[in-house]
């Protein structure tokens, strides 16, 4: 199933326009838009979980091939997930047959059980099994049972994949598309998958790109994310799909601004961390004018400068 260059060169010129004029999600609706010839795409909003937005915070992907729908994550609730499922009924009668999880983490995945129920065979890294079986992941849930109810409540469950992938690479043929299924973690996370459909120049990159905004750190192996980074560049694709914020139609400017923030935390924090400088210091002496007006800057630079700093005094200089 190929689809002419021209046709496909006339979807890119049309989403360039569409991005220059696309605005962040500023509802809450979950709404797919065609961002490639058979590839649509859900975007959360640029915030925090809350009960007011039923954790719509990532975003989500899916590919309509002749011979079922593949979807890319879960979104952050069951309800929304049922919404989601509405959506793809707006735009195929195919049957969904496969969910990929890029990686288990609770805005990603708490819509599960909504797409096993209908029928999706869930796909995920074997790297996943060993947080789901975590305290972490229980304690986690039941804090969202709390800070995002009514979305999430005794009845959402953390839901186990039907299929761990331990390779390093897995192809999935679907109608006719090929899916390239790479493990791209340690990186945001220990199970970071990413989704390459090389017959629609389509990438799903999960949370390896925070299209437009701060990412969040956490634990991360930030080394390894960067590295990772560098791989996406050479899967040359004309639109990557990230796990936060717009589809990026120029990925290599795009993944390029996530992977020099991370150098740069890595940058200053390893700095102080070598010279045995106190982490507030640290902190406000560093100049982080290139990144202070992205989204989120004020909630999760911080933080994130933190957790490097205490990962370089680990890790020490390598
Ligand atoms: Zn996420």
């Amino acid at each position: 199933m190929r689809t002419p260059r021209s046709r496909l060169a006339r979807w890119f010129a049309a989403l360039l326009l569409a991005a220059t004029t696309a605005h962040a999600a500023e509802d809450a609706a979950v709404l797919a838009r065609a961002v490639a010839p058979d590839v649509w795409f859900v975007q959360g909003a640029a915030a925090l979980g809350s009960a007011a937005n039923r954790n719509f915070i990532s975003n989500d992907g899916l590919v309509v091939t002749g011979d079922g729908v593949v979807v890319v994550d879960a979104l952050g609730s069951p309800a929304l997930a049922e919404a989601l499922i509405a959506e793809i009924r707006r735009v195929t009668p195919q049957p969904i047959r496969y969910l990929i999880v890029t990686h288990y983490h609770a805005d990603h995945i708490y819509g599960l059980q909504a797409f096993k129920a209908a029928g999706a065979t869930i796909v995920a890294h074997g790297a996943g099994r060993e947080y789901l079986g975590s305290d972490t992941a229980r304690q986690r849930l039941e804090a969202s049972r709390q800070t995002l109810a009514p979305w999430i409540d005794e009845k959402t469950l953390l839901v186990a994949a039907d299929r761990w992938l331990d390779a390093p690479l897995t192809t999935l043929k679907v109608g006719g598309m090929d899916f390239h299924i790479r493990h791209a973690g340690p990186a945001h996370t220990v199970e970071d998958l990413v989704v390459h459909v090389p017959q629609r120049e389509a990438l799903f990159a999960g949370d390896l790109v925070f299209q437009g905004r701060i990412p969040f750190v956490g634990q991360a192996d930030s080394q390894q994310w960067i590295a990772s980074l560098t791989q996406l560049l050479d899967a040359k694709a004309r639109v990557v799909i990230p796990g936060h914020g717009p589809v990026s139609t120029e990925p290599a400017a795009d993944l390029a601004l996530t992977r020099d923030y991370l150098l740069h935390l890595r940058q200053a924090m390893g700095e102080a961390a070598r010279n045995l400088e106190p982490f507030d210091e640290a902190y406000a002496k560093t100049d982080w004018s290139r990144f202070e007006r992205l989204p989120l800057f004020k909630v999760a630079n911080r933080m994130n400068a933190y957790n490097t700093y205490l990962l370089m005094e680990q890790q020490g200089p390598r």
